[in-house]
């Protein structure tokens, strides 16, 4: 039964949601109130576990139950969002006083719903948090000297307008999201041409080419980085 710990199952269509909590029961109970909501869940009993799940993919939201094999998560959250996690967290305790409530909330929790409680109230505390989070929608990307306004579609290198044809503007957008990160010229036909099938084309590096000569300062090396043979990389310091 230890084996069954960590229990991924699938849904291609939505991010998976993190349930942290010890107790086996417990676990799949609120398991499958969740999967019967149509989502995808992934258990985690320690903070290892926690740390490799959110490392790996955020969660679209996460349950926690505060108290862990004898110590309190409250800590582990803390961490969490001292690193930059920012997925919605709805902490579950059996400590239901108004002061355990505000603690769980002072360490990061976005909700806090005390223990014995309905299961369905629990779902739809989970909805709540990812209907929030999902409108709380980014409107402007930054990477080092690059701001782009995703509301007005405009681009700024420091305090200077760069003027981007749509394609760019894409292309550029995609490696804002992914700073940092090798992107291969199939990734770039197929999210931002949209191809199904991959053709024999240099269409990527003549946009590439276009999009460096706007965003690029002269004499400076160029903030997207050629890595031969795989692809590209925004580089920038975080
Ligand atoms: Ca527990």
């Amino acid at each position: 039964m230890m084996d069954d710990r960590v229990v991924e199952l699938h849904n291609n269509e939505s991010t998976p949601l993190l349930l942290v909590e010890d107790e086996f029961d417990m676990a799949q109970e609120i398991s499958l109130a969740l999967q019967q909501q149509g989502y995808a869940v992934q258990i985690a009993e320690t903070e290892g576990e926690v740390l490799a799940a959110t490392r790996a993919r955020p969660p679209a939201v996460m349950v926690v139950d505060r108290m862990l094999r004898g110590t309190d998560s409250l800590a582990m959250i803390e961490t969490l969002r001292g690193q930059g996690n920012r997925v919605p967290m709805l902490v579950i305790s059996a400590l239901s006083s108004v002061d355990d409530r505000i603690l769980g909330l002072k360490a990061g929790g976005d909700d806090y719903l005390a223990k014995p409680f309905v299961m369905d109230e629990l779902v739809a505390r989970v909805e709540a948090l990812r209907r929030r989070a999902s409108d709380a929608r980014v409107t402007s990307l930054k990477a080092g000297p690059l701001t782009m306004d995703l509301v007005d579609r405009t681009v700024q290198r420091d305090d200077k307008l760069l003027s981007l044809l749509p394609r760019e503007f894409n292309l550029l957008e995609y490696f804002m999201r992914h700073p940092n990160q090798i992107i291969t010229r199939a990734m770039l036909l197929e999210d931002v041409w949209h191809y199904r099938t991959l053709p024999q084309t240099n269409v990527v590096d003549v946009h590439i080419g276009k999009l460096r000569r706007k965003i690029d300062a002269a004499g400076e090396p160029s903030l997207i980085e050629t890595v031969r043979a795989v692809g590209f990389m925004l580089h920038v310091d975080s």
